[in-house]
């Protein structure tokens, strides 16, 4: 091969004189290759041979670039246990803050809003405990009067969004 690139190779007549595979890579590297010998009994399926072991070359080098693909999971389910003892066959996550994942909502699925109201509930409880305690003791203020009875009201009216879930 010279140095602008050209190759020539002697095929020969017989096939099997010069090993393709074995010059394959050389002969990549050519931007002109020239077959010399018999042109129909040996050239041509020399050639052929060349291009079949690039193609082959190329293909494996692709997939080995490629990164490895993982098998597609099967979509999960919620698999708690149900009432009658089956799993639950609910998709995991279904009417939760996090689909796909976890339970599901009837079975404890972690739901950041209904988190978040119960610890409201909880805020407001603890706020109207401790006015009525010392509403037994001292009178309120006005002012703390107040903040109880708004404490109390958004009690209430937070309660019947927790209901039915
Ligand atoms: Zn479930």
């Amino acid at each position: 091969m010279t140095a602008e690139g050209i190759a020539v190779v002697y095929v020969g007549d017989e096939p099997g004189l010069v090993d393709a595979e074995a010059l394959a890579p050389q002969l990549r590297q050519a931007r002109e290759v020239t077959l010399i010998g018999d042109l129909w009994g040996v050239a041509r399926p020399f050639k052929q041979q060349l291009r079949d072991t690039w193609t082959a070359a190329t293909r494996a080098r692709r997939a080995a670039s490629k990164p490895p693909t993982d098998p597609k999971a099967p979509p999960s389910r919620c698999g708690r246990p149900r009432k009658d003892g089956e799993p639950c066959r609910t998709w995991a996550g279904s009417g939760t803050d996090t689909p796909g994942s976890g339970p599901c909502r009837a079975h404890g699925g972690s739901t950041a809003r209904r988190d978040a109201e119960m610890r409201r509930q909880a805020e407001l409880a603890l706020t109207v405990a401790q006015y009525a305690g010392k509403a037994r003791t001292t009178p309120l203020s006005p002012e703390e009067t107040l903040q109880a009875a708004v404490a109390l009201r958004d009690l209430v009216t937070l309660r019947p969004a927790l209901r039915g879930r």
